[in-house]
């Protein structure tokens, strides 16, 4: 069996794999906030809520945010790749600490025990220069400075999934929604990421839960001179957004609370989804299918309607009743491009790479 940790800030999520078989999952919440003391801690509570005995568990493979530009592929952690995911903590402050605490904790609860860890980033490391690269003197590209994407293991799936769902047929041209609590948009032509919405850092493009979305780099200028550089990290990450701008991170509880300031908030996400999305189809030269996933993108029949609709330049046009009622193929018979929901699945997305990972290494040795 093989034991998917997905670590946030302040989170654990577990699951648990016996070859593609979803056989148990939970979450922890509130680590280090009245809950349990650390990433470890919350480990070990969790698999004893999973009920799977650790001598079953034969690997454990970890969702890793930022892979930088080194890690681009799903692979064995060696204390390489622990270094080197380390050396990306510095690009990705706030994603991949959890991560390394995460991983440190099962090798202290299970030294022997090989892990794998698959990477936010990887998907996107076919996105050509132009899309990536920061027009930024040398020396700051050099360091790193430029365009990753996130979301990819996310995306990644969608691929797997648009095949299994259309039976083969790709669609040459996708544009992809995530939108959870973080959104983003990617670019997918013939099933590679070309472009994202997200950039240095999951901060950048559309509006989300508590982040802005893109913003001038003068407006983060003027936030640090006045309230430095950890209270702008703060406000931008976890008090701006959809929070900011109509009191609520949640989407449904934005829908239920019916302010004019809920309903701009919702505008905002739908207006700014849709001009990325735009912008992401300039990348790939036009579109012949849409797809939504995450928590909004794969319930909020509103959001999507009111994305498509401004999308509807593009010849996207819903089917009414089938996006109100939440089913798979959303496009009208009218429709030049083909919209769908795909549910998003991260975590077997890890299991199958892992997967396939630990059979390559089976086929060596
Ligand atoms: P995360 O990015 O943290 O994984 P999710 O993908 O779970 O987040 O998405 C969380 C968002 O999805 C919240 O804004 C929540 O309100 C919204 N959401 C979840 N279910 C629904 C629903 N049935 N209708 C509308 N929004 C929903």
């Amino acid at each position: 069996m093989l034991l998917v940790v997905n670590s946030g800030s302040s989170s654990v999520k577990l699951a648990v794999f016996d070859g593609m078989t979803l056989c148990a999952q939970t979450q922890v919440d509130r680590i280090g906030s009245g809950g349990p003391a650390d990433h470890g801690t919350a480990l070990t509570l969790g698999l004893e809520r999973l009920a799977v005995p650790a001598a079953r568990l034969q690997a454990a493979a970890h969702r890793v945010v930022h892979g930088g530009a080194a890690l681009t592929q799903t692979c064995r952690i060696t204390p390489e790749v622990e270094a080197e995911i380390a050396a990306c903590a510095s690009l990705a402050p706030l994603h991949n600490p959890p991560a390394l605490s995460g991983l440190r904790a099962v090798a202290r609860l299970w030294p022997a025990m090989p892990q794998y860890a698959a990477f936010d980033t990887a998907f996107h490391a076919t996105n050509p220069d132009v899309a990536t690269a920061y027009a930024l003197p040398l020396a700051e590209r050099d360091r790193g400075l430029r365009r990753y994407g996130f979301h990819g293991l996310s995306y990644d799936a969608i691929v797997r999934k648009m095949q299994e769902m259309t039976g083969n047929a790709l669609p040459k041209r996708l544009l992809s929604f995530h939108l959870g609590n973080g959104a983003s948009a990617c670019a997918i032509a013939e099933g590679r990421s070309v472009a994202s919405s997200m950039g240095f850092s999951p901060l950048d493009g559309l509006t989300m839960g508590t982040r802005p979305g893109s913003l001038d780099p003068a407006v983060v200028l003027d936030l640090v001179a006045r309230h430095g550089a950890e209270q702008t990290t703060q406000m931008l990450n976890r008090a701006s957004g959809l929070a900011a701008l109509g009191g609520s991170n949640d989407m449904r509880a934005l829908h239920a609370a019916g302010t004019p300031e809920a309903a701009f908030a919702i505008d905002h996400f739908c207006y700014w989804a849709a001009r990325h999305g735009a912008s992401l189809c300039a990348a790939l030269g036009g579109l012949d299918a849409i797809t939504f996933t995450g928590g909004i993108g794969e319930n909020d029949g509103i959001i999507r309607s009111k994305i498509v609709n401004q999308l509807a330049f593009l010849g996207a046009v819903l089917d009414g009743e089938a996006n109100a009622q939440g089913a798979t193929a959303l496009h009208a018979a009218t429709s030049r491009v083909a919209i769908w929901t795909v549910p998003a699945d991260e975590e077997r997305q890890i299991a199958m790479e892992a997967g396939s990972v630990m059979r390559q290494e089976e086929g060596l040795g």
